[in-house]
């Protein structure tokens, strides 16, 4: 029997473990040292780990150590992949220059210089998210918001800019090096409302992080419950980006302000919104817990609609069988698969990323696996500067082989579905890697 089926039968026997709050115990680059010893980690590996999260921003839970990460399968283990830092996750030019740097030198201004060196190499803030998105009043520019395409505006909370444990490939990593600089956030709740008032074509607010679900459910309120004024009926759709049913379930279950947050949600939905967790997940084994099924269940019954999304991943769910059957455990589970993302440009892209061809094929090999209800998952797509841009197939036309592509959403809404075409090319792995077909000198939304 599946994991799953056996939770729905025997729930009973959770009942005391769910009532029990649990203490979030969060390890951090100081506690290398220790989860090595525990978990018999050779000296070379745990060397490695300190290197790396001295560029890199690193962040665990018990939880995820416990429950999730398979220990005698390490380092392949995709769990440890997703949280714990890899050698080769560095250009190797780089991880020379830190470690020479942490064998001769506790200086920890000395460190932060050279890891600040590392990072600037590693694109912090790909598609112009720093820029081109953060939207303005009164002349004035509005930070912690973006309003990128016209009916979504992502806000984000301040007390939400962290997470329960990093994901290493996080695209966002540039939130969490304390680095005031790089980072977006925002803890004006009136300047979310201002600009939510003053703009009746927004309909969709996209609440994101770092993990909204960090924050007290008290926080929560302050920005939400005023969306229930008259002011702001155009606001219609409500979507709370987190990783919190993976990293800390608890959130939902057994945190002291569970109830709290779920009643707020289930207010929300009743006063007429649609409110939809938007849940990372990137294996099926983050599903696989009876705390996470409980977690998911709680959610449901508010009657918010829960949908996923996830990067593809090398490393961790290069492989069409991991996303067929994490789908068909989505669909079972109530959650409605919604994007697979192409690894962004940034970071540590070179250890993670999948090549543009590769990532479709392993798309179509998982599609085909699934029924229907899983095939609302949109192919890869690649959320770049224009918008995002899925890529739907290869196929040959007029002898040229080639991708096809179309905008599932577009700085300019006109884009929207608009197929073109790009040279095929296997190496390509992001967006200003392809070429137009056909000889063609620029693609349509370049002009
Ligand atoms: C993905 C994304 C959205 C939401 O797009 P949908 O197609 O509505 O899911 C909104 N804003 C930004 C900046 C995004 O990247």
């Amino acid at each position: 029997m599946s994991k799953i089926l056996k939770f729905y039968r025997s729930r009973e026997d959770y009942k005391e473990l769910f009532a029990e709050p649990q203490r979030f115990k969060v390890y951090t680059e100081r506690h290398i040292d220790k989860i090595a010893q525990i978990q018999r980690l050779p000296e070379e590996q745990r060397f490695a780990m300190h290197v790396v999260a001295n560029v890199l921003p690193f962040r665990v839970n018990q939880y995820v150590i416990d429950e999730l990460i398979d220990w005698t399968n390490i380092p392949e283990d995709p769990i440890f992949q997703l949280t714990f830092p890899q050698p080769d996750m560095l250009d190797p030019a780089d991880f020379e220059l830190m470690a020479e740097t942490l064998k001769n030198s506790d200086d920890k201004i000395e460190i932060k210089r050279v890891a600040k060196r590392i990072r600037d190499k590693l694109n912090p803030h790909p598609a112009g998210q720093k820029n081109l998105n953060v939207p303005t009043q009164n002349n004035e520019e509005l930070p912690g918001m973006q309003h990128k395409y016209r009916e979504t505006v992502l806000f984000f909370p301040s007390q939400g800019q962290t997470c329960h444990s990093y994901c290493t490939f996080c695209f966002r990593w540039a939130q969490f090096i304390g680095d005031k600089e790089l980072k977006i956030a925002s803890n004006e709740t009136q300047h979310l409302h201002k600009y939510l008032k003053a703009h009746k074509d927004v309909s969709d607010l996209l609440v994101t992080g770092g993990d909204p679900m960090v924050m007290k459910t008290k926080h929560m309120k302050q920005y939400l419950e005023p969306l229930l004024e008259k002011d702001f009926e155009h606001i219609q759709n409500i979507r709370i980006g987190t990783k919190a049913v993976s990293f800390w379930p608890q959130r939902f279950v057994t945190d002291e302000d569970a109830g709290e947050l779920l009643a707020l949600i289930e207010r929300l939905i009743k006063a007429g919104k649609h409110v939809a967790i938007m849940n990372h997940f990137n294996h099926w084994r983050e599903m696989e817990t009876p705390i996470a099924v409980e977690a998911i269940r709680r959610l449901r019954a508010t009657g918010a609609v829960l949908r996923s999304q996830s990067p593809l991943i090398r490393n961790i769910n290069d492989d069409p069988d991991v996303w067929a059957k994490m789908w068909k455990m989505q669909t079972r589970l109530g959650i409605i698969p919604y994007y697979m993302f192409v690894e962004r440009d940034t970071g540590a892209k070179n250890y993670f990323e999948v090549p543009l061809a590769k990532a479709w094929n392993i798309y179509h090999e998982a599609i085909k696996q699934v029924s229907g209800l899983s095939r609302t998952v949109r192919g890869p797509s690649m959320s770049a500067t224009p918008g995002k841009i899925e890529i739907q197939g290869i196929t040959e036309i007029n002898d040229e082989k080639v991708f096809v592509c179309r905008f599932v959403q577009g700085r300019n809404p006109d884009w929207v579905q608009r197929p073109f075409f790009a040279r095929y090319d296997e190496n390509a792995t992001w967006l200003d890697h392809l070429k137009p077909a056909f000889g063609e000198e620029k693609f349509f939304f370049e002009n």
